[in-house]
């Protein structure tokens, strides 16, 4: 704790320096999962927050810059875990805090800020407070989603539940789009599940995925996992169970393998830097690929190789009736597949999370990952994206603020309760920071002129310069060592 106290006073006294001034900055804690363009000058360096500092029966106290690897390494001997675990390894504590995060569980549990019980933050003048449901609860609800804009979060802590050995997986095959969307509804509605989503193939097959935890495995059944070099990448792996099947398909894959089944292949955007190589895509090159194949690697080599600046990755929340004219829409504009379906709990009004509007009120809704190449031409991509918030929009739904986020300042605001927020910042001395609209907006012309000046930008503009530049950097960042090292991996 008295480590702890050190660093969060010289981050105080960092932040403090940049209020006298009135100067911005942006938080930096070594990696992220945002594809946002990152345009850092002036930097906080959080990075060295990153221990878990206590784990007791029903809760843990931890830092922010802690990944979902390294702490469901330090719950899992205790036989605890966190309610709400992001599929991706590398998202930490305090990005998950601070950003809109959620996974298969959420449909119960709501995103990952419902899961904490309180927070210490650095304010934007450097004051260090507490915040929970009790003290400055208004701060607490607040900062929760909006991407670090009313101060540092730099301790959390967070709830736990009793941990158990297995998840008993259940693949629903589904034949349409209509009837996916209804099953993943009616199993958030079944008790006996802890876990549920879902992956469109296209629009004739998917698959709703279940899991209910569990400490037996029937005799016959053998572990099935997600995370060495041979095995398979969980969404081919389901394709292939599911295809030609109408029966439900059964399977017993260990806690923690089934938590980060989503890393090797980064869902399935990894199958784009195989095709975006001309490089063949099969059992033996996935294996010999590997190290890069993991979210860390995979997001690594996206920032450096420029191409995310054509890459479509976006969460969209919708109301449960229009999810079907959603998914004909993508797939008329865009002919992306899969999809990703993820059934999420609503967070209470006002909130900077994704929510529902208009008529269709509900507790829940569904989330829907849209994620691949868009148009080379910037001007083509930057349509379909703006056209993309609109029928999202009319459908009364709402992006994530992880990505590429193209609203007019009008148009962003209109979704939010601007005013709650602005007096937020207001009484939490926070107006020195940037807001969230100039945090996650893609600034096209600022991009563009950039892209002019810069020849490196340029150059990685050029096939297949900005590929191997991309893989180059993740190599430096020595982050394929990570999983080979993690040990929650089933062995
Ligand atoms: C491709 C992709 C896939 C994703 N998949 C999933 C998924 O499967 N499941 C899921 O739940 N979520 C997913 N997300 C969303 C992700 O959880 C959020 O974007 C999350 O905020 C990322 O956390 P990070 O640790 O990478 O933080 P960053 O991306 O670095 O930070 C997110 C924002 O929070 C701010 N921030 C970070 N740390 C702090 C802090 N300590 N104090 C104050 N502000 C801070 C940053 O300034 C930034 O604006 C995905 C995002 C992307 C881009």
């Amino acid at each position: 704790m008295e480590r702890h106290q050190r660093v969060v006073s010289r981050v105080a006294s960092k932040v403090k320096e940049y209020f006298t001034r009135k100067e911005a900055f942006r938080i930096s804690h070594g990696s992220t999962n945002s594809t946002r363009p990152s345009l850092k000058n002036r930097v906080v360096d959080i990075s060295e927050l990153n221990n878990v500092l206590k784990v007791d029966t029903t809760t843990a106290l931890v830092e922010p810059n802690v990944p979902m690897d390294r702490l469901v390494e330090a719950t899992l001997p205790h036989g605890l875990v966190p309610p709400v675990v992001m599929e991706f390894p590398g998202i930490t504590v305090g990005g998950g805090y601070s950003g809109t995060a959620g996974e298969s569980s959420s449909f119960q549990y709501g995103f990952f800020d419902r899961t904490i019980n309180s927070v210490e933050m650095v304010l934007a003048d450097g004051e260090v407070v507490k915040a929970s449901e009790k003290e400055n609860a208004d701060l607490f609800r607040g900062a929760a989603g909006a991407v670090g804009t009313l101060g540092i979060t730099t301790l959390v802590e967070l709830q736990l539940i009793q941990a158990r050995k297995f998840v008993k997986t259940t693949y629903h095959p589904t034949t349409s789009v209509a009837q996916a969307v209804k099953k993943v509804r009616t199993q958030t509605e079944n008790q006996q599940n802890h876990y549920v989503d879902g992956i469109l193939f296209s629009k004739d097959h998917g698959a709703i995925i279940t899991g209910e935890m569990t400490d037996e495995i029937p005799t016959g059944h053998e572990p099935q996992t997600f995370s060495h070099a041979w095995d398979p990448w969980f969404y081919l792996h389901v394709e292939s169970k599911t295809k030609d099947v109408s029966s439900p398909v059964i399977e017993y894959i260990p806690l923690a393998e089934y938590m980060f089944r989503y890393d090797r292949g980064g869902f399935w955007v990894g199958r784009s830097a195989f095709s975006y190589m001309s490089f063949p895509f099969n059992k033996f090159t996935r294996w010999f690929l590997d190290d890069f194949c993991h979210t860390r690697m995979l997001y690594r080599s996206l920032h450096a190789s420029g191409e995310s600046n054509r890459y479509v990755v976006q969460d969209m929340a919708l109301p449960y009736p229009n999810a079907e004219k959603f998914i004909d829409y993508t797939n008329d504009t865009f002919d992306i597949w899969p999809l990703w379906l993820c059934p999420l709990k609503q967070s209470p009004q006002p909130t900077m999370h994704p929510h529902t509007k208009g008529e269709l009120k509900d507790d829940q809704m569904l989330n829907i990952g849209l994620w691949g190449f868009g148009p080379k031409d910037r001007k083509q991509f930057l349509k379909m994206n703006r056209d993309l918030e609109e029928k999202l929009g009319e459908l009364g739904g709402m992006k994530w603020l992880y990505a590429h986020t193209y609203y007019s300042e009008g148009d962003f605001w209109k979704q939010f309760d601007r005013k709650w927020h602005e007096q937020l910042r207001a009484k939490y001395r926070a107006t020195t920071l940037p807001d969230v609209h100039e945090k996650v907006h893609v600034d096209v012309e600022k991009l563009e002129k950039l892209a002019k000046d810069d020849w490196g930008l340029w150059a990685r503009s050029i096939w297949p310069f900005g590929g191997f530049w991309g893989i180059w950097k993740a190599i430096q960042s020595g982050d394929w060592r990570i999983p080979k090292n993690s040990t929650w991996r089933w062995r």
